[in-house]
């Protein structure tokens, strides 16, 4: 598969406390969530669902190219690593981060998100929803492991499920 990583980089989120000193960093998840779900729908009547779906993991993949290699640290061993990404999806507000299956020599993982930032309280469809997400775990697990992978969210709140569940496995 070819990489078409883009032009986004770490450094176009900008210098948010220089540009926002008296609004600080945070926002609602209503605004996130309001901008994401406008977004989506415009592109859904443009493009279609599914390419739409597919565009959403390439680019929740960039973004966590990105943060992998901006935020995370690279150099710690998995389990250190692991508690790093928990640890910065919670205070980011991302969601809560449980790793539920782990095998490196296989590659293969399972990874559960609580009061995940794009779908907890959604309506339920019956479909899952998590595209953004399943990219942006798919690109930080491609920086940390210099693998590829196909992530499928299979649990959602728009499935009726309280977590999201994610099945990970390097191709
Ligand atoms: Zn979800």
């Amino acid at each position: 598969m070819k990489d078409t990583f883009g032009n986004f980089e770490w450094k176009d989120i900008g210098d948010i406390e220089l540009g926002r000193p008296a609004m600080g960093e945070k926002m609602h998840v209503a605004v996130y969530r309001m901008f994401h779900y406008s977004l989506r729908s415009v592109l859904e009547k443009s493009y279609g669902k599914e390419a739409v779906k597919h565009n959403l993991v390439e680019a929740g993949r960039l973004a966590g190219r990105e943060f992998c290699e901006h935020v995370l640290d690279l150099s710690l061993p998995p389990a250190d690593f692991f508690r790093l990404l928990r640890q910065n999806m919670a205070e980011l507000g991302i969601g809560i981060l449980e790793i539920e299956h782990a095998d490196f020599d296989n590659m293969i993982f399972i990874l559960k998100v609580s009061e995940d930032l794009d779908c907890s309280g959604v309506p339920v469809t019956g479909e899952t929803t998590c595209n953004y997400d399943e990219g942006l775990i798919m690109g930080i697990l491609e920086v940390y492991t210099g693998r590829k992978f196909i992530v499928k969210e299979t649990d959602c709140w728009s499935t009726g499920d309280w977590t999201c569940r994610f099945h990970v496995v390097a191709i």
